[in-house]
């Protein structure tokens, strides 16, 4: 062991050897065989809980046949800033397909009582120099970014060709007319040249296949719907249809984070049934510094951006610009590390290092439950015992002092593996039935399922190829954006590109790569452009040959859809599958791939 570590690990107020034992146990005893598999899909009868409650009932149109020259499937922010980087690159043929009733995509859907944006507002909402506007608070709440995802489409007039309320049924690629047949369910088939799947990584409410799910006759909706008419009240609270009511939430990620103190203020009763705690860190929100926001020099939101994503992979950086609880554990670790003339540590003893930053970070984060949480037992059940980002960490200031309130009682399932029943009357958890009157299912999103069922259509490229066919045993594509086989086809998202937290700003170097190609392959005068199968080989060798250290990270973490439940070696998780390097490496590696223009690793027809 050398000196550095030496000095670390002496004086410790805790063993990290009973902290590792810790977690395994914890971890082991929540894997379940079944993987995603534990999930409903939502249709057919429980279809109703993705029906939009924000529109009219009643919108009908005539069909579209036309031609485009690029469709869009997506209205969020995917969608939107490859609407804004097209125009920008003078692709001014574009129309955009969205399921919902306006632009926004998650902030459409997300409108439950405190949702928030828990990424720094200057890093997260996009094109805030080019639209010279600046967030009110240092985490936007749901609202305000909504209203940005329209600013963008009316900046950038992508209101002007847009289809909602639409949903594609399937992509075909005609070969001899080198374009696809877009079809919706609105009896629409248009063909377009190009078409950008802006589908988002989070799109598909999903519910946990708890048997008699379908027996229960209170009333129920997913938290991606929030029924405001059944509680009352706005996303600002004031939930007053509530006082009468027994509700039951399941899952305490950060949507529950988010909502339940608003819950727990208004319901006569509430019982959060938990099979695994968030880590809930501090919030700590604040008015922006208008006087701050004055000193800004051009170039400075790629800048923030830049040095949050470098703080988020362990570079260093001169100073932390964003400075919360994300970046907090990386500062800890620097302050570990070896400085000046010491001497410089092995890649182990790094990662030794790293654990014992992260062993720190979530010791105080059980500190916090302690501190904010009256009732012992009610504050144990609380403690996250994981690797801070095993799990998507949370951050806010009123959920843990919730459960000081007499409505409000704590559940926790996790011996069981969940909910064990829903019957009738409610909830039965630990042999025990609990009688509510609703259900709220903050059960989160699909990940693991394949990407065409996420999407919710198929895609047929050449030969008749489906590409959940060619997809079946891993994603393969050039730069995570497009496969062989599906010409002009490109994906905009997760899955072998570079991941960053911080989601909009890697979607908006996507779209201008996208933008890219396309505007190259009609300024080259060729049809269409697809990765050769040799350039996507070699990606893909790329992209696993890096993982290995995430690989092992995630196999040890606690299930969930960071690590496809816990089956890692399916690639199914969020990250398993990202360029591990990190997204500023990633975006420097486009950078220079679009300098030579040789188009490496694709064709052009
Ligand atoms: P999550 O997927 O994070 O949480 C789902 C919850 O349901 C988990 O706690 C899970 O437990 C629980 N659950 C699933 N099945 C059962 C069962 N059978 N019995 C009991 N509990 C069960 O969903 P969220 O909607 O909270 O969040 C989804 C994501 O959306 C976040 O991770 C984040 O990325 C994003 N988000 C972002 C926000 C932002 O600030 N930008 C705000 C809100 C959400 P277990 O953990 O054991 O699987």
């Amino acid at each position: 062991m050398s000196t550095v570590l030496r000095k670390e690990f002496s004086n410790l107020e805790f063993d990290p050897d009973e902290l590792r034992a810790r977690y395994k146990a914890e971890r082991d005893k929540r894997i379940r065989p079944e993987g995603n598999a534990q999930y409903v899909n939502v249709s057919g009868e429980f279809a109703h809980f993705i029906d939009d409650p924000y529109v009219e009932p009643g919108f009908s149109r005539e069909p579209l046949t036309d031609e485009i020259d690029i469709v869009i499937i997506g209205g969020g922010f995917g969608g939107l800033l490859a609407g804004a980087r097209f125009r920008e690159a003078g692709l001014a043929n574009v129309r955009i397909i969205e399921a919902g009733g306006d632009f926004g995509g998650t902030w459409y859907w997300n409108r439950y009582p405190g949702a928030q944006c828990d990424i720094e507002s200057y890093c997260y909402l996009p094109l805030l120099e080019e639209l010279g506007y600046m967030p009110k608070e240092k985490y936007s709440y749901a609202p305000e970014i909504f209203e940005h995802a329209q600013r963008i489409a009316k900046s950038f007039d992508l209101y002007d060709d847009v289809c909602f309320q639409t949903k594609v049924t399937d992509l075909t690629w005609d070969e001899d007319a080198a374009q696809w047949i877009v079809s919706t369910d609105r009896d629409d088939v248009m063909r377009a040249r190009f078409v950008v799947m802006a589908t988002g990584p989070l799109n598909r409410p999903k519910l946990p296949a708890i048997p008699g799910l379908e027996d229960f006759e209170g009333h129920t909706f997913h938290t991606s719907r929030w029924d405001y008419d059944y509680t009352g009240g706005d996303h600002t609270g004031n939930l007053d249809k509530l006082g009468d009511k027994r509700i039951a939430m399941i899952g305490t990620g950060a949507t529950t984070i988010q909502s339940l103190p608003y819950v727990g203020a208004h319901a006569e009763h509430l019982y959060l049934f938990q099979r695994t705690p968030s880590s809930v860190d501090l919030r700590g929100n604040s008015p922006t510094d208008l006087e701050w926001a004055e000193t800004l020099e051009p170039g400075w939101q790629r800048e923030r951006r830049q040095n949050f994503n470098d703080m988020l992979i362990g570079r260093p950086v001169e100073k932390d610009l964003v400075n919360d609880g994300w970046t907090d554990i990386f500062r800890n670790l620097r302050r570990l590390m070896p400085r000046g003339d010491e001497p410089a540590v092995s890649m182990e003893e790094a990662m030794a290092l790293a654990e014992l930053a992260d062993f720190n970070k979530m010791n105080s984060v059980r500190a916090r439950v302690d501190n904010d949480v009256a009732d012992d037992e009610t504050a144990e059940m609380l403690k996250p015992w994981y690797r801070q980002f095993c799990k998507r960490p949370t951050f806010n200031d009123e959920y843990l002092p919730t459960f000081n309130r007499p409505n409000v009682t704590l559940v926790d399932t996790s011996d069981s593996q969940g909910v064990e029943r829903i019957t009738q009357n409610g909830i039965v958890a630990n042999g025990v039935e609990y009688e509510v009157d609703c259900i709220i299912y903050a059960t989160g999103f699909e990940v693991g399922t394949p990407y065409t069922r996420r999407a919710g259509y198929e895609i047929t490229g050449q030969n008749g190829q489906k590409l959940s066919d060619y997809w079946e045993d891993g994603l393969k594509t050039l730069h995570g954006f497009s496969a062989h086989g599906f010409p002009n086809c490109f994906q905009l998202g997760l899955g072998q590109n570079g991941f960053s937290v911080n989601l909009t700003a890697m979607l908006d170097d996507q779209a201008q790569h996208v933008a890219y190609i396309i505007s190259e392959v009609m300024a080259r005068g060729a049809s269409y452009s697809q990765p050769t199968v040799a350039g996507e080989a070699e990606w893909v060798a790329t992209i696993r040959g890096l993982a290995v250290m995430s690989t092992s990270f995630f196999e040890a973490c606690t299930p969930g859809y960071y690590n496809n439940e816990g089956r890692v070696g399916e690639r199914g998780g969020l990250f398993t599958e990202s360029y591990a390097p990190g997204n500023n490496a990633f975006n420097t590696l486009l950078a220079e791939w679009r300098k030579t223009g040789e188009m490496a690793g694709l064709e052009l027809n």
